[in-house]
């Protein structure tokens, strides 16, 4: 596609989301995500072929919380290969992203790896017994490295304010130890997690730093090669399936393409062979994921009829 219908339609899709901004509720577990404008939305597609088209708020950061699940998870893949599945599940969960019965059931296993659960024990293969420190150090600068961008930076008030206010995930991390799913010591695990969740990106910078997954593990700007074709092909499957908390089934099924949110308000997408996507706008649906981005992507695929279906 031409750079000039691709800017075209990112421009179409950001003023067909002025009538809905400020829809949905923004996240009020803490108060730097409580005080966000709602009535903001940002686009940014970058192409394997090295376009970029931005568009609306596209380059205001904002905190990708549960988007960092994807790239953590391709550290610890990266890591650990199969054993990884030795202790997390790849099965859509059906229960709140939260839960701790489901984690009482099933003996430890959480079902996926972007449930909290399931992110914890990524987290802490990606800790491997190290100082927490470090491995803020190398998530934060995984992420700068493939968003080409020394910006990215992560934001002390919200990953204090996970902390204060981390009950659930610190019963969760207990939870976990107690079934010897969890390593590292139970804090540690912890403050990597909170200090992941904080990390503030722009809809650029996300999008680039997302693109390898829409190449095979290669990044093909900077030909880095990130993760093997088949983890790609595994990551970008539990994206489908997992992607968007309980409502997957619904983002699969109106947008079409793997895809990861945070309840910052983040989406990032990925179109196999073409791009990496990402959108924002702060307002939730029901479910805790964006609800103008939704519609933004929604829109986006119904004009480049880039869905993988
Ligand atoms: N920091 C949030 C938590 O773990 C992340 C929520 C999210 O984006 O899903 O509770």
């Amino acid at each position: 596609m031409p750079q000039e219908d691709l800017d075209a339609i990112v421009a179409e899709v950001a003023r067909d989301m002025r009538a809905h901004l400020g829809e949905g509720k923004v996240a009020d577990y803490i108060p730097a995500l409580a005080r966000v404008d709602p009535r903001q939305f940002g686009i940014a597609v970058v192409t394997c072929d090295g376009r970029v088209a931005v568009a609306g708020d596209g380059d205001t950061p904002f905190s990708i919380q549960s988007v960092s699940k994807v790239f953590t998870l391709v550290l610890a893949i990266n890591r650990l290969d199969e054993a990884l599945w030795k202790r997390v599940g790849r099965e859509p969960s059906g229960s709140r992203f939260n839960s701790i019965v489901q984690l009482e059931q099933e003996l430890g296993i959480p079902r996926n790896p972007f449930i909290n659960a399931g992110a914890l024990v990524v987290t802490d293969a990606v800790l491997a017994g190290g100082a927490p420190s470090e491995a803020i150090a190398d998530i934060a600068g995984f992420l700068r490295r493939l968003a080409m961008d020394e910006a990215v930076s992560i934001d002390p008030e919200v990953a204090a304010s996970e902390e204060a206010t981390g009950y659930r995930n610190a019963s969760l991390g207990y939870f976990l130890r107690a079934f010897d799913n969890l390593h590292s010591p139970v804090p540690d695990v912890l403050e990597v997690y909170f200090n992941q969740c904080a990390l503030r990106m722009t809809c650029r910078q996300l999008a680039r730093a997302g693109l390898f997954l829409a190449q095979d593990g290669l990044d093909p700007l900077n030909h880095m090669q990130v993760t093997s074709p088949e983890r790609t092909r595994r990551i970008n499957a539990i994206m489908m399936t997992c992607g968007h908390y309980d409502a997957s089934g619904e983002f699969a099924y109106r947008v079409g393409l793997p895809g990861k949110s945070g309840v910052g308000g983040g989406i990032l997408a990925i179109a196999p062979r073409r791009a990496a996507i990402a959108v924002w706008s702060p307002g939730l649906c029901e479910a805790g994921n964006s609800l103008v981005g939704q519609l933004a992507l929604q829109r986006f695929v119904a004009l480049t009829g880039w869905s993988v279906f």
